[in-house]
């Protein structure tokens, strides 16, 4: 069979079992817990599980892993599968833990009669004191000796509800000894008299992850269990589960390293505790590190997936510059975006010698010359933007000042004649004269200017708002600083705009470059248009 070059360490061994013939078909699985929204963690994981089944011909699976009735919710698995659909993955078939809990309740029971597994009457404290450390044994319980018999009566009991919860639990016999903590006799079942989103009532008692997941990873064929390296440890519990109940079907787990980002909180806990104390406008925030806040924000499917597969897939936990990700999304509307001029805080510009008004050309992206022209006009009053003239100019100001000369993009070079104060200091107007002779596209006139800065015409303009934002986390002053510590409590600025009808009449969801300014999406909703940032228009990703 010809191979497919490897990529990265999974495929390499996925390469390796398919040329001595160990696997065939691959088949893959998701397995979120739906207990919060997916974040760009996730999508790593997404694009591993999915990239991989697709790369060698195989499936992958979306499986919820809701064994945990207590913190799950229907809302979550449906805002889920719409992420998933949105980074474009098809998924085989859709599983729950739940779907499979009669058949882990048997392979339980199974282990019982093979004396592999007893009911212990120890509390979770007592359990877990007498678990030892890394460099001392854990105590064997008491309840170890159990007669078969007994053990099976009494997880019956459990499964019948005559405990409550914490009263009783199922654990595995292994070795209280090992060096791995996970394999000293862990609990995989306990009693839980909860409700959960898919069985109701029916249950009231739950496996624990570990036992569960070996057990719906081979009932759903999985050849490649793919997951984070925090489980490393627990490779040997899962190859216990799989060795030791019986299951015919054998999957294997490899585990990767998580995604991090710089200035991303990317822990669930965390994201709830924003989005719950309003810290952020809900899950969908355009700063929100969510898979359906990143959406929203504007960043396209395709250069989420393009940075998942830049940064690879390896061994070892790193943290990934919030700018590296950034690239990619500007890189997207570097060339797909079409321009508009939009001016912030914008200032009255009156060009005393112009009169009626004319139509003036603009490339839409000069990165996609087949997209043509569209036109705009130019009049008496134009509006400039609150950073584009100066009342005391630095050296090198080469924007409007008194005096100076500095060209209005695609139209006339003007000179600053003069300006009007409001009584409180602010800018009320500009006066300018324009050189007729220098108008883009026909000027011969020999005039340089330094300065070419965006205008929006005074006949054919809409107030807008820009939403700017700043990262939710500042940077990270010392290793290990917590989260709450490094909130930017400024994360948001919000400001006063006049955008071209071009912006304020395109639908809700256009993103567009907007000269000078950066990429911005117009946003539903609002009594007047809302421009929201989505990267800014400065690359300053240092590799
Ligand atoms: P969180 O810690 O944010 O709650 P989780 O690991 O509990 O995340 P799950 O719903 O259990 O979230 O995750 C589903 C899959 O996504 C798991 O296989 C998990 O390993 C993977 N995953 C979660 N976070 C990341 C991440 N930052 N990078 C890569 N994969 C991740
Ligand atoms: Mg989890």
């Amino acid at each position: 069979m010809e191979l497919k070059p490897a990529n990265n360490f999974i495929e390499e061994i996925i390469n390796e079992e398919l040329s001595v013939g160990k696997v065939e078909k691959i088949r893959t699985r998701f397995p979120p817990e739906p207990n919060g929204f997916l974040h760009i963690g996730h999508a790593k994981s997404l694009c591993i599980n999915f990239g991989t089944a697709q790369k060698y011909g195989g499936k992958c699976n979306l499986f919820f892993d809701d064994t945990n009735p207590s913190k799950e919710k229907d809302e979550y698995v449906q805002a889920i599968k719409e992420d998933i659909r949105w980074l474009g993955f098809e998924w085989d078939t859709i599983n729950y833990a739940s779907d499979f809990f009669q058949d882990i309740y048997e392979l339980a029971v199974g282990l019982i009669k093979a004396g592999k597994a007893f009911v212990c009457d120890l509390t979770a404290d007592e359990i877990r004191e007498n678990r030892g450390t890394l460099t001392r044994p854990g105590v064997e319980s008491p309840y170890k000796n159990r007669s078969v018999e007994e053990n099976l009566q009494l997880f019956e009991n459990m499964k019948n509800g005559m405990y409550a919860d914490g009263e009783k639990v199922l654990r595995a016999k292994i070795d209280m000894a090992s060096p791995n903590i996970n394999m000293r006799d862990p609990v995989i079942y306990r009693v839980l008299h909860a409700t959960h989103h898919r069985t109701g009532d029916k249950w009231c008692i739950y496996p624990m992850y570990d036992f569960a997941h070996p057990i719906c990873d081979s009932l759903q064929g999985v050849t490649h269990s793919l997951c984070t390296l925090e489980f490393e440890d627990h490779r040997p519990l899962y190859n216990w589960v799989v060795e030791n109940t019986g299951v015919s079907h054998k999957p294997r787990q490899i585990e990767f390293a998580r995604l991090n980002v710089t200035n991303y909180v990317m822990s669930k806990r965390y994201l709830k505790k924003l989005v719950e104390e309003k810290f952020v406008d809900g899950w969908d925030d355009p700063r929100m590190p969510t898979l359906t806040g990143l959406r929203n924000r504007g960043v396209p499917a395709e250069a989420l997936k393009r940075f998942c597969e830049e940064i690879g897939v390896a061994k070892a936990n790193s943290e990934i510059q919030v700018e590296y990700f950034d690239h990619f999304v500007r890189d997207y509307y570097n060339q797909n975006a079409p321009r508009a001029m939009v001016c912030f805080n914008p200032i009255k510009v009156i060009i005393d010698n112009y009169e009626g008004s004319e139509t003036v050309l603009t490339d839409i992206n000069p990165n996609k010359p087949e997209l043509g022209q569209r036109e705009m006009t130019f009049s008496k009053t134009v509006f400039i933007d609150g950073e584009d003239f100066s009342l005391c100019p630095p050296p090198k100001y080469f924007r409007m000042k008194k005096d100076g000369l500095v060209r209005l993009k695609g139209a006339y070079v003007v000179r600053c004649d003069d300006y009007v104060l409001n009584e409180d200091g602010s800018v009320k107007e500009v006066h300018c004269t324009y050189l007729p002779e220098t108008r883009s596209g026909s000027d011969n006139s020999g005039i340089k200017v330094k300065g070419t800065i965006h205008w929006v015409d005074g006949q054919n303009f809409v107030p807008c708002q820009v939403n700017k934002y700043g990262h939710l986390l500042n940077d990270a002053e010392y290793a290990g600083q917590d989260f709450s510590e490094r909130m930017n409590l400024n994360s948001k600025t919000v400001i006063d705009a006049v955008c071209e009808r071009y912006v304020a009449d395109a639908a809700d969801g256009e993103c567009f470059q907007l000269l000078r300014k950066g990429y911005y999406k117009k946003m539903s909703g609002g009594d007047k248009p809302v421009l929201s940032e989505i990267v800014s228009l400065k690359d300053s990703f240092k590799a």
